[in-house]
């Protein structure tokens, strides 16, 4: 049998992206919304996909859709784009502005699928780290912003996995700074409730990305969108494939988008959650629970793996950071339903004192 030759140079050291897709009673490890989508929508997400062609391909742009975002953000069809996902909007960032002789800025530790898209596609990765406490190095990032050969930076408010957010300020002066690219992933602004929208008027070169799959309960279904100048979004139509966000989800986007009201309560109730876990873990001994604007919270702790694999004999599942570069000893907490946020805190509490005894 003939062997087959090598793939691409690039993919020699890539390694896959992986979830840690574990089945549990508990999932919070992947930030996903505890609750479905609520029942009035999840009927009317039936009624629609009875009227669907599902022999016809889907409108490529998605433009139903494109036009309930760009209205619900003050702006028009042209500043929005929507992808299978934010990872399918994120990795065409890298085909648009990475590649061979490109420049990614990158401030680890961060969602980490932004660095593995730009070594597959050959682009240079250069890391500006945050500090000891996760904040965002602003000067060191200007600097080499300012030195002119970056073509792309993404900054993520609230961060992934870290927790805190950008200040606006910040995003103004570094989008002043350099004319290259620069993407906010708000995948998780609605738990912050804060956004960089308002720059988006004066400034060409910024782009937002948020996701359907946080506070919308739509993990499963795989929609996110950009906001951004027309400019910016023509060139993202370059490289996107045409059919990528199907009628399935288009349907299911609109749907959810439309009563997006509903969705309110229980994105107040994981904020509400938030504070109190993290007051929680702040009365556990030797657990350090950063800040978080998320759905989820970072926590640092001895033996951080061990804590994970005994957590999960416990039935809970969460992210174990331990082994992450700059993360080492962290766990990842996503805010649950309050009865799993209890049994989260009642789990962490039996393994400490075991360990104390
Ligand atoms: N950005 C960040 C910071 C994320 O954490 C995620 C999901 N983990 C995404 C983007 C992509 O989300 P999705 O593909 O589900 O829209």
């Amino acid at each position: 049998m003939q062997r087959v030759r090598s793939s691409q140079s690039n993919l020699a050291d890539v390694v896959p992206y992986d979830p840690k897709y574990l089945p549990a009673d508990h999932l919070l490890s992947a930030n996903e919304n505890p609750s479905n989508v609520p029942d009035k929508v999840q009927a009317e997400i039936h009624e629609a996909l009875k009227e669907l062609s599902f022999n016809r391909y889907p409108d490529p742009l998605a433009n139903e859709l494109r036009d309930l975002i760009a209205q619900a953000n003050g702006l028009s069809r042209e500043n929005v784009l929507v992808g299978n996902g934010g990872d399918e909007l994120l990795f065409n960032t890298s085909l648009a502005w990475g590649g061979p002789g490109r420049t990614f800025l990158n401030v680890p530790p961060t969602f980490s699928v932004y660095e593995a898209n730009a070594r597959i596609l050959g682009t240079t990765v250069v890391d500006v780290p945050r500090t000891d406490t996760f904040a965002l190095d602003e000067e060191a990032i200007l600097a080499r912003a300012k030195q002119g050969d970056i073509d792309f930076i993404i900054i993520t408010s609230p961060n992934n996995p870290t927790g805190e957010l950008v200040r606006t300020q910040f995003i103004e002066e570094l989008l002043d700074s350099t004319d290259a690219l620069v993407m906010v992933d708000e995948a998780y602004f609605e738990f912050a409730r804060v956004t960089v929208l308002p720059l988006l008027e004066k400034h060409e070169n910024l782009v937002i990305l948020r996701t359907f799959s946080k506070a919308y309960s739509l993990a499963g279904v795989r929609l996110g969108y950009l906001l951004a100048n027309p400019a910016v979004i023509r060139e993202y139509i370059k490289v996107r494939q045409p059919y990528s966000v199907d009628a399935v989800s288009q349907a299911i986007g609109c749907a959810v988008y439309r009563n997006r009201d509903l969705f309110v309560a229980g994105i107040d109730q994981i904020i509400a959650e938030r504070g109190k876990l993290i007051d929680r873990l702040r009365t556990l001994p030797g657990v350090e629970a950063f800040d978080s604007d998320s759905n989820y919270v970072l926590v640092r702790l001895s033996q951080a793996g061990e804590v994970w694999q005994q957590l999960y004999d416990r039935g809970i599942l969460v992210r174990d950071f331990s082994r992450a570069p700059r993360l080492e000893n962290c766990l990842r907490f996503s805010i649950g339903l309050p009865e799993e946020n209890q049994a989260l805190v009642a789990a962490l509490e039996d393994i400490l004192q075991a360990r104390g005894a």
